[in-house]
């Protein structure tokens, strides 16, 4: 069938446009049909509009297909665009003629508003559920915030790159990989880019990837996923003090962009964000413990943060902050000691060049400055449990001129679900992959 183009998006038919013909394309929202005057409120990606055709005004043939028609059926309006007192935005479009390119059953869930779905359900039916305001709203942020994540990388001058995501041998030791069949041997699902990005700073000096990240953890929180995008960066030439004040610049300019570009959706969101200040707060890990000690959580000098702890420190600090200077023990193997880890006497109290970002007690990023000693990375290797010689390739490339380096990881949707103050992480993911969910 040929149809009309779409001239215009919804949101663009102003009142100025009265008496324009335009062409509008989208779903059927709602239909309100007073017998003598019909109207329809038609969806498109950016907005509503209010078609009305009143009896005497258009031809009977179109209040015909107006009365035939049900929710979400596609269609396309040409019409006459009408400015209005009583129409709501004060414009309205009366139709010359009314395309219907596909009709739709009944939905399986609510799509209106008019019953909250549980998410499980919407995540079910995904493809309907998106078109909810409210997500068409979530999913433009999250592409503008990449956009501004981008933009910014671009002025520090980062090359974006892409690094295999189906590998040899584990990343960063250990299990929590996901397993592939390849050809005649068994390969796995990268869970970062670490090594490759390390590797690329001996000739692109600065680099950053957004790509999906493997982990088969089994977890069952709000804030794990286990694919998701990670924003990871690397640079030659820098330590974790100069990541620190990227990665500030990155995410506030992510809360700049969607203040600036996003004030409808956070409005359909109900939201108003405020963009934090840079620099963020930095707090080192001893600190944190003493702090934790008198607010009553006890925590053991070497063991990681309890989401708790994390929640406690938002509270008090109130804005995005790093946690800096962590043990070794429970850093990888990659993380630089402030000295070289062959010569550090007592291990446990042998303190990192590294950080996590914490915005509403939720870890956003971990990073470092990296060991760039191809014999100091050995000996940290060992420390950790795991054998050189798995990792022959990538240490090679340590003997031919590695710079000093530095990098972060950033979890794109952890990001999202923070700014836009979502209780889930599965609700900022189109298609999220959790340990009991792999359709659709
Ligand atoms: P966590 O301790 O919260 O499980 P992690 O320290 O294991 O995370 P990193 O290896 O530091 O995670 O990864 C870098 C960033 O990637 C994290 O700070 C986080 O924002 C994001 N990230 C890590 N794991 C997940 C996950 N399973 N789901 C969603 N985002 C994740
Ligand atoms: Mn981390």
């Amino acid at each position: 069938m040929k149809y009309l183009r779409k001239t215009h998006w919804t949101k663009d038919i102003k009142p100025e446009l009265n008496g324009q013909e335009v062409i509008l394309a989208g779903w059927v929202w709602e239909i309100r049909d007073l017998g003598k005057i019909k109207f329809i409120i038609l969806r498109d990606r950016e907005g509503f509009i209010q078609i009305t055709a009143k009896k005497g005004v258009v031809s009977d043939e179109i209040l015909k297909v107006i009365e035939d028609l049900g929710k979400e059926d596609v269609i396309v309006v040409k019409g006459i665009v009408k400015a209005s007192k009583i129409a709501k935005k004060g414009v309205e479009v009366i139709p010359k003629e009314i395309q219907v390119l596909n009709k739709a059953k009944p939905l399986p869930i609510d799509i209106w508003g008019s019953v909250e779905t549980d998410l499980p359900t919407r995540l079910k039916f995904r493809a309907i559920d998106l078109k909810r305001p409210i997500n068409l709203a979530i999913f433009k942020i999250e592409s503008i915030v990449v956009k501004a994540i981008r933009d910014k990388f671009y002025e520090y001058k980062f090359i974006e790159v892409f690094t295999p995501k189906i590998i040899a041998t584990c990343t960063e030791g250990g299990a929590d990989l996901f397993t592939v069949q390849y050809f005649e041997r068994i390969a796995y699902l990268a869970q970062s880019p670490q090594l490759y990005k390390e590797q690329l700073t001996a000739s692109l000096e600065r680099v950053f990837e957004i790509a999906p990240a493997y982990r088969a953890e089994k977890h069952d929180t709000n804030y794990h996923l286990n694919e998701f995008i990670s924003i990871d960066a690397e640079a030659a030439f820098m330590d974790y003090f100069d990541i620190m004040n990227i990665l500030d610049e990155l995410i506030v300019n992510a809360y700049e962009y969607v203040k600036k570009y996003c004030q409808n959706e956070l409005a359909i969101l109900n939201l108003e964000i405020e963009v934090p200040k840079k620099p963020f707060k930095k707090i080192t890990y001893d600190e944190v413990i003493d702090l934790l000690k008198k607010r009553g959580v006890e925590v053991r000098k070497g063991d990681d943060i309890p989401t708790a702890g994390l929640k406690v420190l938002s509270e008090e600090i109130g804005e995005p902050f790093y946690i800096i200077d962590w043990p070794f023990e429970i850093r990888p193997f990659y993380t630089k000691a402030k000295e070289d880890i062959r010569n550090c006497k007592d291990l446990t109290n042998c303190v990192t060049e590294s950080f996590d970002l914490i915005i509403d007690g939720i870890e956003i990023s971990s990073g470092s400055t990296r060991i760039h000693n191809r014999d100091e990375l050995e000996y940290s290797m060992k420390l950790k449990g795991l054998n050189p010689e798995n990792f022959t390739e990538h240490l090679q490339v340590f003997d031919y001129g590695m710079p000093p380096h530095a990098g972060f990881g950033l979890g794109l949707y952890r990001l999202l679900m923070v700014m836009l103050k979502r209780k889930d992480i599965r609700e900022v993911c189109l298609y999220p992959r959790d340990r009991y969910r792999l359709t659709p």
